[in-house]
């Protein structure tokens, strides 16, 4: 499972940052995942569950930000969301995003999407 190997790089930073803090008590840890990433949200939840166990972090929530796709274009300026090509003809698949610009074709840069990162950290400490 993709998403728990994920979920413990961001339990190791999170816990790594709060040695920084006089923790008392971790309410959530909210998180931002691109729809790049292709990671399951339920998935995550799950294993963060399962990995705050025993840690600072047991009870506490995680919260999971999505960030769309945004390309951009350098050969028409075009910025926004990618085409979706829907491999769901099962019911179980995936849209998959064209990483090519919806207007001329052209090669696209990803502006946004890509982000796995933690965002914020909703944390009592001693002096509150
Ligand atoms: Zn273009």
């Amino acid at each position: 499972m993709h998403e728990a190997s994920v979920v413990a790089n961001i339990v190791d930073a999170v816990l790594e940052e709060l040695k920084k803090y006089d923790v008392t008590k971790v309410n959530a840890v909210t998180i931002v995942v691109g729809d790049l990433t292709q990671l399951g949200i339920e998935q995550m939840e799950f294993a963060y569950e399962v990995l705050s166990q025993g840690t600072v972090l047991e009870g506490s929530k995680l919260l999971v930000e999505p960030e769309h796709i945004v390309l951009g274009c350098d050969k028409c300026g075009y910025e926004g969301p990618a085409k979706m090509i829907d491999f769901g003809e099962d019911g179980y698949g995936h849209d998959i995003p064209v990483l090519s610009c919806p207007k001329c074709g052209g090669p696209v840069k990803v502006l946004e999407g890509e982000a796995c990162r933690v965002k914020n950290m909703d944390i009592e400490t001693r002096d509150d």
